[in-house]
């Protein structure tokens, strides 16, 4: 994953904010293959203390999901909030012990991973292209627009006509 950075507020500012808008193109080249984001859009705050940074990030992504019922592909805007601290340090420094803290240089804040995180929550568990989704008819093997499938219909007149013709 490529780093996405933003500015930290200076040393006599206590927050700064930033937008940014990520293209079809950058959310690729950023998150290679393993994601179906297609454009992501990002507000945030830093808010400084000395060496402490606090990350508030809002996301806002167009993501390609695959439709649980269907399997069709359809696009869906979902959005994001995650908070992530972050800790400036010398490089010859130790990092911190604490384990949900990020280190930063001071000056810029690498935001991909939170992003990345904020989108995985922000994801639907259990995606469906509509509500009212047919999806894939079990005897004919097509994509049904609305329940039941025409095909079952024609089968049971087929199966009514079998019927017949063997009490005949
Ligand atoms: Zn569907
Ligand atoms: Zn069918």
């Amino acid at each position: 994953m490529m780093p996405v950075m933003v500015l930290c507020p200076k040393e006599d500012e206590i927050q700064s904010e930033f937008h940014l808008f990520l293209s079809e193109k950058e959310t690729m080249d950023l998150f290679e293959e393993a994601t179906c984001a297609r454009t992501v859009g990002m507000d945030g705050q830093v808010v400084r203390d000395r060496r402490n940074f606090w990350l508030v990030l809002d996301v806002t992504a167009r993501l390609t999901l695959t439709c649980r019922r269907c399997l069709e592909p359809f696009e869906r805007e979902v959005r994001g909030h995650i908070e992530q601290r972050y800790v400036a340090t010398q490089p010859s420094e130790n990092p911190p012990s604490e384990e949900d803290v990020l280190t930063c240089d001071g000056e810029r804040l690498n935001v991909a991973g939170p992003l990345q995180e904020a989108l995985t929550l922000a994801m639907p568990v259990f995606p469906l292209c509509s509500n009212d989704c047919g999806g894939i008819c079990s005897r004919c093997g097509r994509r049904v627009e609305k329940p039941p499938c025409p095909c079952e219909e024609q089968s049971e007149d087929f199966g009514n006509r079998l019927g017949d013709q063997l009490v005949k």
